[in-house]
Parts: structure tokens; sequence; C-alpha cells
């Protein structure tokens, strides 16, 4: 009879897959493992179909990069009250749902995917999307106020300083007048966007001072 693979193989493969997970190490993924296989192949089968559906009905707004419906833009940049005028950049999508929370912005966002690593010299640039930025600064012309809405570690501040400096130059080029500005009172430097409490977030953002 042919076995395919060994179930100790499988089990290996899903504990390898499961340690790509940013905060997944190899003990966590074990256990999760050994729970699945508790529940039974029927739970199993649930969780795949789920994960299918995840693949095939979610992707990322091609605009701004915030999940979306697959091959749709966003439900923010398809809003059409929302102001076009106003950017915030943010380092993942759960920053979007934080500052969403507050009720307080009605601009839109650009999803950075990440933060440029000061130690590296941007290796991980590519794995950015500010490219797609770079389109979306050419054809918005509505465009005038940018906000670097990073938390206030290493890497951000570097960001930060990376994006000015490349925002200031683009603007220039194309001869565009736009004012940029960072979240500057009221965002404790160790704290995270995705975890700070909406009042503080409201306050970043009722806050934010012109980078010149
Ligand atoms: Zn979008």
């Amino acid at each position: 009879m042919d076995i395919g693979i060994t179930k100790d193989q499988a089990i290996k493969n899903s504990i390898s897959l499961l340690t790509e997970i940013k905060g997944v190490g190899e003990k966590s993924a074990k256990a999760m493992i050994t729970h699945l296989l508790s529940m039974g192949s029927t739970k199993i089968t649930e969780y795949i179909k789920s994960f299918e559906d995840l693949s095939f009905f979610t992707g990322q707004c091609p605009q701004c990069h915030n999940f979306s419906q697959a091959g749709q833009l966003c439900e923010i940049c398809s809003n059409t009250h929302r102001d076009f005028s106003t950017l915030c950049f943010v380092k993942t999508y759960e920053d979007i749902e934080a500052f969403e929370k507050t009720g307080t912005y009605n601009g839109v966002y650009h999803v950075l995917n990440g933060l440029l690593d000061p130690c590296e010299e941007n290796a991980n640039l590519h794995n950015l999307t500010y490219d797609t930025f770079v389109n979306r600064f050419k054809t918005n012309l509505e465009l005038k106020t940018i906000i670097l809405g990073f938390d206030g570690d290493l890497e951000s501040s570097y960001t930060k300083s990376w994006l000015k400096l490349n925002i200031k130059g683009l603007a220039e080029t194309f001869k565009r007048d736009i004012k940029i500005f960072t979240l500057s009172y009221g965002l404790p430097p160790d704290m995270e966007i995705s975890k700070a409490d909406e009042i503080t977030l409201k306050t970043a953002l009722d806050n934010i001072k012109e980078i010149v």
C-alpha cells in the first residue's frame, strides 16, 4: 500500500510551516499540532477549508495593501467619503484597525508591510510597498498631507527619516506641495500602535507635528 509520506514526516512538515508564522516557535508549533491531532480529522478538514477560503477570498488592496476582498479595493480606498488628500503610512494592517477605532481619522492609508532595518542598509526595502506608494503619489494629484503613523522605536524612526527624504525628493521632482507630519505627542516611545488604547491614539492623531 502506498502510504505517501510517513506520519512523522507529515508532523514535521506541519510544525515547520507553523514556525514560519511570526511569534510561533517550535515548541508552540508542536503543541498546536498535538492539539489538532487530538481533535481528529474532521476538525483538521475544517481548518483546511477555512485556510482555503482565506486564500481564495481575501487579498491585498492594490492601492494601499490593506486586506480586501480578493481582486478589489479595500473598504477605505473604495469609500468616496474618505479624504484622499491625506494619507497615513502604517506598518501593518493592524495599525489601520487601531486608527479606525479612534473614529477621528478620515483620510486614507498606505500599509508599508514592515519597516526598514537601519542595521541592514535597507536590505528589506524590496519587501516594503514604497513602489506602490510612488504610483499613488503620481496619480493622486489631490494628495497634500502625509502622516507617518509609526511607533517610536529605532526602526520606526529610521523608516520615518527615509520616507521623509524620499517623499520630499518626489515632491520636488513632480513640483508638488506636500506636507509631512509625524505623531509627535501622546504616544509613548515604546508603545506599538496596534496595542495602544483609543484615547492615546486619538491624542496622537490630534497632535500631529509637521516635519520640515
Ligand atoms: Zn485600500
